[in-house]
C-alpha cells in the first residue's frame, strides 16, 4: 500500500516509534529511523522487511539538527511523504519540585520539535498534494495526571498543533492526525514501574498490574504493533479525509 513512498519517524530506534516504523515498512515504505541508543538493531529490523532504510542521529531538541535531518531525508528518498512526530521523554514531579531544565527538554522534544519538523516537511508535501502527519500525543494530551506537568502540557499542545495542521491542510491531500496511547510497556514506561516496584516495595509484575489498574480498565498495555496498525489506516485511502483527530488507543482510560 505504501511501496515508494518514504516515512520518517522520530525517536525510531525504540518503543512505539520502532513499532510504527516497522508496521509502515511491512506496507512497503522506506523509513528514515532517527533516535538514540542502538541504531543498528532497528536498522536490521527494517531492513528485513525488504524495504531501503537510513537513519539520521539528530537531537530533537535542536531546531539546527532537525533542519539538517530533514534535508538528509529528502536526499536519501526524494522527499519525506510520511512523517511521525514521536520522540518523547517524560519526567515525573510536582511542580514545584519540578527541574526547571526537565520543563525546557520535555516541551522541546515532546512539542517544539514537532512544529520543527511539520514546517520543513510541508511544502514538498503540499507540492505533491499528498502527505500524512502523525503525531504521537498521549492520552495524557486529553487528560491529566498529577505530577507530570511538563508532559501532560506538551501533549495537550501537540493535539493543538494537530488540529491546526489538519485545518491549513484540509482542502489538500495532507492529513494530520495524533494517535493518543494509554500504557505501552516500552523504555519509558518502564521507568515509571520500576519506580513503583520501589516505592510499594512490590515485584515488577505486581507494580505493573498497579500503573494498569490506577488508569486503564482493560488491565492491558497497548502494544508498539497496534498503534502501527492506527498509523497504517491513517496513512490509507480510507483516511483521506480523517483530519485532526486525536484517536485514543487507551484500554479505556479516557473513557471513564
Ligand atoms: P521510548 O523511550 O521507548 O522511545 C523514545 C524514543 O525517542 C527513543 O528512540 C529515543 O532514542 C528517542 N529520543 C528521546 N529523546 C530524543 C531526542 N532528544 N532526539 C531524538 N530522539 C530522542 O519511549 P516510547 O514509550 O516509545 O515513547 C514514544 C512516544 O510515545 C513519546 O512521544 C511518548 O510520550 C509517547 N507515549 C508513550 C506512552 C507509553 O506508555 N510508553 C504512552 C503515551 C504516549
Amino acid at each position: 500500500m505504501l511501496k515508494g513512498k518514504t516515512a520518517l519517524v522520530t525517536g525510531s530506534t525504540s518503543g512505539i516509534g520502532l513499532g510504527i516504523a516497522k508496521a509502515l515498512a511491512r506496507q512497503g515504505a522506506n523509513i528514515v529511523l532517527n533516535g538514540f541508543g542502538d541504531v543498528e538493531g532497528p536498522k536490521a529490523e527494517i531492513a528485513a522487511l525488504g524495504v531501503k532504510v537510513a537513519y539520521h542521529g539528530a537531537d530533537m531538541s535542536k531546531p539546527a539538527e532537525i533542519e539538517e535531518m530533514m534535508k538528509y531525508a529528502a536526499a536519501q528518498f526524494g522527499r519525506v511523504d510520511i512523517l511521525v512526530n514521536n520522540a518523547g521523554i517524560q519526567h515525573v514531579a510536582r511542580i514545584e519540585d519540578f527541574p526547571t531544565e526537565r520543563w525546557d527538554a520535555i516541551i522541546a522534544i515532546n512539542l517544539t520539535s514537532a512544529f520543527h519538523a511539520t514546517r520543513l516537511a510541508l511544502p514538498a508535501m503540499q507540492q505533491a498534494n499528498w502527505g500524512r502527519i502523525i503525531n504521537v500525543a498521549s492520552a495524557h494530551g486529553l487528560v491529566a495526571s498529577a505530577e507530570k506537568s511538563a508532559y501532560v502540557a506538551s501533549k495537550h499542545g501537540i493535539v493543538g498543533l494537530t488540529k491546526v495542521t489538519a485545518l491549513e491542510n484540509a482542502t489538500s491531500g495532507v492529513t494530520c492526525n495524533a494517535i493518543c496511547p494509554g500504557w505501552v510497556l516500552t523504555p519509558l514506561v518502564q521507568k515509571q514501574v520500576d519506580a513503583k516496584a520501589a516505592a510499594h516495595k512490590v515485584s515488577n509484575e505486581e507494580a505493573k498490574k498497579l500503573l494498569l489498574g490506577e488508569k486503564e480498565p482493560s488491565m492491558q498495555f497497548t502494544t508498539p504493533d497496534e498503534l502501527g496498525e492506527l498509523a497504517v489506516f491513517f496513512c490509507s485511502a480510507a483516511g483521506n479525509n480523517v483530519r485532526g483527530v486525536a484517536w485514543n488507543m487507551d484500554g479505556g482510560w479516557v473513557a471513564q
